[in-house]
């Protein structure tokens, strides 16, 4: 056989996506899981476990497949099948309705937040995002070398945006402020009144609102889901969606960028016309689920998203009456939404815990268990907590959690438990 030891390949990977990646929550998780000891006990929250899905959206696809169509490419921007019914489904909640054509099919929400952020960016132009928030606006932004500024929340007000820190940071360059809602990780939804109010302030600002709505079918709290296409006469909306946590099926890969228009705004500042030039060179979501996207969102009964909400809100009620016993863990309000418990860690309580990646760390190698530090939600020294599991694994979490806290907190007289009961 050839030596190439002494070749000198004329190729080498790109580090273009290397920060950009780093920002990902997978990079956080992964490095994580790693960490929890795989001959002690089982890691928690299971990975990779296949959720149960919706048998309408199921069989919506098996329809597709049997029929053998959905073979074909489909255009580039969507099947206008899948856009219509998209359109209508949006359409149930809004006074100006929106056309098949204002939608756009994408890989996902993840593609969607891609392809809003690659219309809409432009050299020296910022963008306002969520602190905490989903990262991946994050990763796109840092990908395309977008200026990202930070808005805030007020979490003794349920989490409402804190519109002053808003004012702060935009400027005349700022031309989106993203909102996610639900929102991921706070794990509430906005009033009416608020977003009304989050509208008017955009318009003063001159600036478009998108507004990630990726969990509006997980809710279960007292206040109900408002979209914000509600108020795109006031202001232009770009609303982004997909199947992914609403059906229970991340894998298929499949959701949409909605433009609400204002007087044609959309139109006139060639946003339409980037949309379906971006797609033309990205890639679709497989065309077998735009050709069930009729049956999936029409006839997935109502009582599939109620049995779903009522599980969580039971989960969301266990997991945050057991935080209560659990030393240096604040949660400012229990989750109306989404699948998580969001909290605040008081270092100042425990006696060898640096910050929120280090309590992460220590938790992993300790206990088995994953929980997320909020520095991958651009918030230091938070975490996240999912709950989206049956009650005796949810138990067996915050068992653990609450035996590692304990194990690493002061106790009054300023000693560490451990130093008192030699508990190691
Ligand atoms: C999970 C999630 C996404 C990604 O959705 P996909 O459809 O799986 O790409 C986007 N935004 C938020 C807020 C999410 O929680």
């Amino acid at each position: 056989m050839a030596n190439h030891k002494g070749n000198e390949w004329q190729f080498s990977g790109s580090e273009a996506a290397k920060e950009a990646a780093a920002a990902t929550l997978g990079a956080y998780t992964s490095v994580l899981y790693a960490m929890c000891d795989p001959n002690g006990k089982p890691s928690l929250p299971p990975r990779n476990k296949d959720p149960e899905t919706s048998h309408t959206a199921e069989k919506a696809v098996a329809k597709v497949v049997l029929c053998g169509s959905g073979n074909a490419y489909a255009p580039s921007i969507g099947l206008p099948l899948a856009k219509g019914a998209v359109a209508e489904y949006l359409n149930r909640d809004l006074p100006k309705k929106l056309t098949a054509d204002d939608v756009f099919m994408t890989v996902g929400c993840k593609r969607a937040i891609d392809l809003a952020v690659d219309i809409l960016a432009k050299p020296k132009a910022n963008v306002l995002l969520p602190r905490p928030g989903f990262p991946w606006d994050v990763v796109r932004s840092i990908y395309k070398s977008l200026e990202v500024r930070y808005y805030d929340f007020i979490p003794e007000k349920n989490f409402e945006i804190d519109f002053e820190s808003v004012k702060k940071v935009a400027d005349k360059n700022t031309f989106a402020i993203f909102i996610i809602n639900p929102h991921n990780p706070n794990g509430n939804t906005y009033s009416e009144v608020h977003l009304k109010q989050l509208a008017e302030l955009a318009k003063e600002l001159s600036i478009m609102v998108v507004s990630d709505e990726v969990f509006r079918w997980t809710v279960f709290g007292n206040n109900p889901f408002v979209p914000m296409g509600k108020f795109s006469s006031i202001v232009p909306v770009v609303t982004l969606g997909s199947l992914s946590k609403g059906w229970n099926v991340p894998g298929w890969r499949t959701g949409w960028l909605a433009l609400h228009d204002l007087d044609g705004v959309f139109k006139n500042t060639k946003i339409l016309q980037a949309a379906t030039e971006f797609l033309q060179i990205n890639a679709k979501p497989p065309t077998i689920i735009q050709a069930a996207m009729p049956d999936i969102l029409e006839k997935t009964p109502k009582e599939f998203f109620d049995t779903r909400g009522s599980f969580l809100k039971d989960k969301v009620d266990f997991a945050y009456s057991k935080l209560n016993h659990i030393p240096g863990l604040t949660c400012y309000m229990k989750p109306e939404a989404c699948t998580f418990l969001w909290t605040k860690l008081d270092l100042s309580c425990f006696v060898d815990i640096e910050d929120d990646q280090d309590f992460c760390k220590k938790l992993a190698v300790e206990e088995s268990l994953v929980v997320l530090p909020g520095i991958a939600f651009s918030q230091k020294n938070w975490l996240r907590h999912s709950i989206d599991m049956e009650t005796p694994t949810l138990e067996d979490a915050f068992e653990r959690l609450k035996s590692f806290c304990e194990r690493h907190s002061i106790t009054e007289d300023g000693a560490s438990l451990k130093d008192v009961n030699g508990v190691n």
